[in-house]
């Protein structure tokens, strides 16, 4: 299979192949049904819920290519459904649409496994940005070593697991993508533009006001460092970004 290389080839890829397909779970119509018409108009099959327990259904048949997903909603909040797709699909792109700009629940957010979020109220032309930027980098995939080690972590990077001992810790497909591209520029820190870019799939013109990188780099310190207040591997470089170091 080639990949696309850019939104329209992607496009013209959903039209000439199978259409790409987009569950979207918002119970406000006037939303959900202006999300459905957009969706259309760029070539994408749309699938939508305007219930938390109806969402989780459709989800669970794993058939789409991407989720946008309403936090408020009746019956099953947002979050509970992302915790639960992520129990059993690691893999599956979710958008979260937060009306909530707080910092708490656009952590809570991407704490529970979501790609990316969108803040309402949001331009359309922005949320087809980031949905294309999330697709195209679920399809293109990062080149991945098959393991990272990190002192006495091994990451299997197929699996999405981790092993220290006994202990074991499991991995969004997200987080070992920013492992990985981290890993393979290891000789010097990235900044979080590139990241945004690379592992992200972000235009260079998108400017975008973003903690998605962040956060996912305060969650995965939860995951591998000893003591995630002072990192040894993930490690910040004052004005210049991040840098993984695999050393003991
Ligand atoms: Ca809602």
């Amino acid at each position: 299979m080639r990949h696309a290389q850019n939104a329209s080839d992607l496009i013209a890829f959903a039209v000439m192949k199978k259409k790409i397909r987009i569950l979207i779970v918002e119970d406000e119509q006037a939303i959900r049904e202006g999300l459905i018409d957009v969706l259309v108009y760029h070539g994408y099959a749309v699938d939508s819920a305007a219930t938390g327990p109806e969402g989780l259904a459709l989800a669970r048949t794993g058939k789409f290519d991407l989720i946008l997903l309403d936090i408020m909603l009746p019956g099953m909040d947002g979050y509970e459904i992302c915790n639960r797709i992520r129990e059993s699909d690691r893999d599956q792109p979710i958008i979260m649409l937060t009306a909530k700009t707080s910092d708490e629940e656009i952590v809570e957010g991407l704490k529970l496994g979501a790609d990316d979020y969108v803040g309402k109220p949001f331009s359309i032309q922005q949320l087809v940005l980031r949905i294309e930027a999330v697709l195209r980098r679920s399809k293109a995939g990062i080149e991945h070593a098959k393991t990272i080690r990190l002192g006495n972590l091994e990451i299997d990077t197929d699996n999405l697991s981790g092993r220290n001992g006994a202990q074991e810790e499991t991995f969004t497909k997200r987080e070992i993508e920013l492992l990985s591209y981290l890993a393979q520029h290891s000789e010097r820190p990235v900044p979080r533009e590139e990241l945004l870019l690379k592992v992200w799939g972000y235009a260079k013109n998108l400017d975008i006001e973003t903690r998605t990188v962040d956060i996912h780099i305060a969650k995965l310190r939860r995951k591998i460092e000893a003591d995630p207040k002072t990192p040894k591997h993930l490690v910040t470089v004052r004005g210049a970004g991040y840098r993984l170091l695999s050393g003991d």
